[in-house]
Formats: structure tokens, C-alpha cells, sequence
């Protein structure tokens, strides 16, 4: 059965557009009021989902938000994105989250997981145990409540679907001269996680994968470097391209993994980082 089911023809030959097309789709993606998140909610949006929904810490929407939500609105017969204020590290939370949104949409397709955070900076061996606590709070459950916020939606509609765990290079290496034993303890957690839940999952034709992006030109980074500029230099001389990236260049592998183009890939993890690993 196996066999059949691996070599078993379509009925027409479909074309890339089709298979890429995300239309009529419905997203949730954190972390997404800005920077990577942001782009992937514009990603999904662009490449036809109905609605993404977009969670991110109570606040205004900011700036760079808007100025999406305003060029999405613009674009005809396109979905829409809708904001959604609320803090990731609560799982009650992000259940009801998912729960309002299958109700409202009738299916859940895609979900991304992007809020995390990096606060670092300080030796391993003096590293207060709050803030470790912090960090793995966001970047490790906040992912796996966000994960089965959506998941226990695809379970319940029972249509497949497609999970996309945020990690990192740092997941999987760690910088000389980057003390960030929270950060890449958390994003190699991730890495895990999106194995184990693709193990499981699987059988339910929810797929479960990572992207790792190398260093990014975002806020997250900017803030870094405000601090130590001089890393920069480095960030670009360690990467066979030279420099760091733009969130907008994570766009492509997003739209592979949310579609149909990737049905037999799960538990994988994707990395976008001009060819820079972090070891
Ligand atoms: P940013 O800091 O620019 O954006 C992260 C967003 O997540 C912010 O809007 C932030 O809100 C939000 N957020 C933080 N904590 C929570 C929470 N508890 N609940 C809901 N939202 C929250 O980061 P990036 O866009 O750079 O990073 C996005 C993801 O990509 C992260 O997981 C990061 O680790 C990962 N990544 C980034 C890389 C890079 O070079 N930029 C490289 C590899 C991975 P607020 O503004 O209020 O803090």
C-alpha cells in the first residue's frame, strides 16, 4: 500500500502556481507584529491564505505592522491579517486562540512560530536562573503551546496540515564570543521538538518542520549589535555570502513548507542562512 500510495499518479498534472498556492488557507503566526514574523505572515497572505492571524505581546500594532496591514489591504481579492494580542507563555491562552479561530474559520492550515526572544550576553557560569527561565519560557514552551494551538485545530478538522517551528544556526552551533546559553539551548530544543511532533503527527497529515535562519537584519538583531557593533563585521566574514540577511529572503522556503509543493517533508529542518553555520 505504501508503494501505491508513493508512486500513484495524479489525475491531471498540476503546475507550480497550484502547488505553492495557499488560497483560501488559514494561518496563525507569532511573533508577528514585526521582523521575520512579520514577513511570513506577509508571505502566506501574498501567496493566497483567507486570513492570518497574527499574535504578538499586548501592545499597539507598531509601525512596520501597519504599514503591512495597510499594503495587504490594498491587494485585491487577497486575504487579510488580523491581530491578536497575546502573550505566548500562556498556554490556556493560546488554546482559546486556537479554539476562536477554528470556530470562526471552520479548518486551521498553517502555523508558524516565531516569537522568541534573545537575552544573553553573560557568561554560562554566572547565568541567573530568571532569566534562563525567561528566555526558555518564550523560545521553548511559548512554541510548543503555539504548535498545539494550531495542531489541535488540523487534528480536529482532520485536513492535514503544516507546522513550522522558528529555530536557528544557533540550534544546531554556537559562536565563539556569543555567550548565549539560553538562546541556542532553547532554539536546539526547538529542533526537537519539531521531530518529535513530526514523528506523531505524521500519521494525522500534520507536518511538523523547522526553519533555522543565520543572522537576519531585524530588531532582535539591531538591538544586539547596538551593543556590540563590532560583531558585526564578524557575522559577514564568517558567511560565504558576505553579509547578513533580510527577513523578506526567508519568504520562499515559508511558502514551500506552508503549501502542498512539500507534502512528503516533515521533521526536517531548513536552513536559510547564506551557507554561515554557527559552529
Ligand atoms: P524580533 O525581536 O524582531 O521580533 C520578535 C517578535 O516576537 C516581537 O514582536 C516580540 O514582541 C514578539 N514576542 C516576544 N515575546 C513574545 C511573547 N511572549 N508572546 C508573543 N510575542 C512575543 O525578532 P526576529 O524577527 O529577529 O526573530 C523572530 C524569530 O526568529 C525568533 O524566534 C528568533 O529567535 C528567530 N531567529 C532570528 C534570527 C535573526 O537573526 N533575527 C536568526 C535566527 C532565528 P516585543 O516587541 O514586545 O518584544
Amino acid at each position: 500500500r505504501a508503494l501505491e500510495a508513493s508512486s500513484s499518479a495524479r489525475a491531471a498534472p498540476t503546475i507550480f502556481e497550484n502547488e505553492f498556492s495557499l488560497k483560501d488557507r488559514v494561518a496563525l503566526v507569532t511573533g508577528a507584529n514585526r521582523g521575520i514574523g512579520l514577513e511570513m505572515a506577509l508571505a502566506l497572505t501574498e501567496a493566497g491564505a483567507r486570513t492570518v492571524y497574527c499574535v504578538d505581546l499586548p501592545k499597539e500594532r507598531g509601525e512596520e505592522f501597519q504599514r503591512v496591514e495597510a499594503y495587504v489591504g490594498k491587494m485585491e481579492g487577497k486575504g487579510r491579517l488580523e491581530y491578536i494580542s497575546a502573550d505566548v507563555t500562556d498556554q490556556e491562552t493560546m488554546w482559546k486562540i486556537g479554539e476562536k479561530i477554528g470556530s470562526a474559520e471552520g479548518r486551521m492550515d498553517v502555523c508558524i512560530a516565531a516569537a522568541g526572544i534573545l537575552k544573553g550576553d553573560m557568561s554560562c557560569l554566572d547565568y541567573p536562573a530568571e532569566r534562563f527561565k525567561e528566555v526558555l519560557a518564550v523560545n521553548v514552551n511559548g512554541v510548543l503551546y503555539t504548535a498545539q494551538a494550531a495542531g489541535r485545530q488540523m487534528a480536529k478538522f482532520d485536513n492535514g496540515g503544516s507546522i513550522i517551528l522558528i529555530g536557528s544556526i544557533s540550534g544546531s552551533g554556537a559562536n565563539q564570543g556569543h555567550p548565549w546559553v539560553s538562546y541556542n539551548t532553547s532554539k536546539s530544543a526547538v529542533l526537537q521538538m519539531a521531530r518529535s511532533m513530526a514523528c506523531e503527527l505524521g500519521p494525522k497529515r500534520i507536518r511538523v518542520n523547522t526553519i533555522s535562519p543565520g543572522y537576519i537584519n531585524t530588531t532582535m538583531t539591531g538591538q544586539f549589535l547596538e551593543k556590540r557593533p563590532e560583531l558585526l563585521e564578524k557575522w559577514c566574514s564568517n558567511n560565504p555570502m558576505g553579509r547578513i540577511g533580510r527577513p523578506d529572503e526567508l519568504r520562499g522556503a515559508t511558502v514551500w513548507l506552508a503549501s502542498d509543493a512539500s507534502t512528503f517533508c516533515t521533521g526536517s529542518d531548513i536552513v536559510v542562512s547564506g551557507g554561515h553555520h554557527a559552529w
